[in-house]
């Protein structure tokens, strides 16, 4: 297996509830690496610019307005199999279909308000990073 870095997001409905701590320490607990993280706003734009792979989607619209209602965690997460780990410690997009123990098994508020995003594929992973972070900010 190889080292690999992710995208996660911690959304804003976890910023809301005071989550960030407690989500890091399942992404530590688990064995990913947080090497780059930062607290924005994103505007509807970015929003709109992040998820466009999903601008078809009837879910869209709201998607993006839930993404701008409020702070999110950008970071890098970086471990061995760093991609699909990431998925596994996230749980189902649905948190009524996610394992226990899973980080929206246990805080998520909805299929929307799911708490986190993380990265589905390698080349995925490296278009979201460079999204949010330029290679000095990302320090292993
Ligand atoms: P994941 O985040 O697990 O990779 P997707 O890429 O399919 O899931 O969807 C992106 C995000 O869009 C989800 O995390 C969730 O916030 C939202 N979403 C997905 N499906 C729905 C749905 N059926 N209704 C409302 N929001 C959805
Ligand atoms: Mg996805």
């Amino acid at each position: 297996m190889a080292v690999e870095q992710t995208l996660s997001i911690i959304k804003p409905d976890a910023t809301r509830r005071n989550l960030t701590g407690k989500i890091n320490a399942r992404f530590e607990e688990s064995g990913l690496r947080i090497v780059a993280q930062r607290r924005l706003h994103l505007s509807r734009a970015q929003a709109e610019a992040f998820y466009a792979v999903h601008k078809e989607r009837s879910f869209f619209g709201d998607l993006c307005t839930f993404m701008c209602s409020g702070p999110v965690v950008a970071q890098v997460l970086e471990g061995e199999n760093a991609i699909e780990r990431n998925r596994e410690v996230m749980g189902a997009t649905n948190p009524a279909n996610a394992d226990e123990g899973t980080i929206r098994k246990d805080f998520a508020e909805s299929i929307e308000a799911n708490s986190v995003h993380g990265s589905d594929s390698p080349e995925n992973a490296a278009i979201e990073i460079a999204f949010f972070f330029s290679a000095i900010d990302i320090v292993g």
